[in-house]
């Protein structure tokens, strides 16, 4: 299985010279370096009323994961009211994912397999009839509590199925190459900390490429872990201010993608000239991006024959690919000449200079 595509390959010229170039497809769209999901456990009326709000205020949007009882008062939240469905609902139609947090929010291991069974199914279910248009398949296991078995049948439901926290010394962060989808790893903000650890554990992740999955629970409102909207909001300027370097998405949206990409394969070719053909098989029509380290100053030719420009983009050299060509030439400042056809989808190739 090649998920991730590394290649390198040496181009001997006239000159006793070697040139190193190594390409490799990057997991995330347009110029960002990781990805980072906020997600709500326990429908709490806050997050609806409150968070909901200050993401769209700054362009993202969450992942909201639903109790049924909760939604409708019943079992053990007779006392503890959730906020009104139809906030629910409109807050879905702008775009917030809905997810699901079983039934009753039981302890998944603790109880028998056929409850464990009927929580997951039913609550998927009885979500997608109350959030017409939702597939909803995205799951966190209640008190952060999966056994093998339970996500076993999880995995029959939803395409991924959220955890708690990495143990320490670990990376907050999920890896995108070899992170399990069904055991995804979460980040908890929570009150008593210091706010700018939640905007570390951003920066960790922008520094190793990974997704970081935050979990939160109410804001400015009684419950488990709750944190302060002012200290929240700062957090989202923070992550605001990172621009097109960090991909803000809904587990869905990230999960989903990352499956094209590790089911996609980058395929070279060095031709006789020395020249390289890339080819990418792709089954979903994603926007790639394209990373390539080599040695020396390079320019970009389109298949007719016009100079691309450059630009800078996360310390990177990258340019548009160009619309409607099968082919690029990448052409060092002497003789070296790599070109790419049959791109596909590939609508962005980065070059990065090696010191
Ligand atoms: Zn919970």
């Amino acid at each position: 299985m090649v998920n991730w595509v590394l290649l390198a390959f040496a181009l001997l010229w006239s000159r006793p010279a070697t040139a190193q170039v190594e390409v490799s497809l990057q997991p995330w769209p347009g110029t960002a370096r990781a990805a980072l999901t906020i997600t709500f456990d326990d429908a709490y009326p806050s997050q609806a009323a409150v968070a909901m709000p200050l993401l769209e205020a700054r362009g993202f949007r969450g992942t909201f994961y639903l109790i049924v009882d909760r939604l409708f008062q019943r079992g053990k939240y007779q006392d503890l009211p959730s906020a009104p469905l139809a906030d629910w609902q409109a807050g879905f139609r702008r775009g917030h994912e809905v997810g699901s947090h079983t039934w009753t929010h039981v302890g998944l291991d603790t109880v028998s397999t056929q409850r464990m069974q009927e929580e997951l199914r039913a609550a998927k279910e009885a979500l997608e009839g109350l959030f017409p248009g939702a597939p909803v398949t995205s799951l966190a296991y209640p008190f952060s509590e999966a056994d093998e078995a339970v996500m076993q049948e999880a995995a029959r439901y939803y395409l991924t199925g959220r955890l708690g926290p990495s143990p320490a010394g670990e990376p907050p962060y999920n890896d995108p190459a070899t992170a399990a989808l069904m055991g995804l790893k979460a980040f908890f903000l929570c009150t008593g900390e210091d706010p700018q650890l939640w905007n570390e554990a951003a920066d960790r992740t922008l520094q190793g490429g990974g997704w970081l999955v935050e979990a939160l629970h109410p804001i400015d409102e009684e419950g488990y872990c709750r944190v302060r909207e002012e200290d929240f909001a700062a957090h989202l300027d923070y992550l605001a201010g990172l621009g097109g370097q960090l991909w803000v998405a809904p587990v869905g949206q990230v999960a989903a993608r990352l499956l094209h990409w590790r089911a996609a394969q980058l395929h070279s070719a060095v031709l006789a000239d020395g020249r390289v053909q890339l080819h990418l098989t792709e089954p979903a029509s994603e926007d790639w991006q394209v990373t390539l380290s080599a040695a020396g100053n390079w320019k970009v030719i389109d298949g007719d024959g016009r100079l691309l420009p450059l630009s800078a983009a996360g310390g990177a050299l990258g340019f548009e690919w160009p619309a409607g060509q099968a082919s690029a030439t990448l052409e060092s400042a002497g003789i070296t000449a790599i070109s790419a056809s049959n791109w596909g989808q590939i609508k962005e190739f980065f070059l990065v200079r090696t010191p």
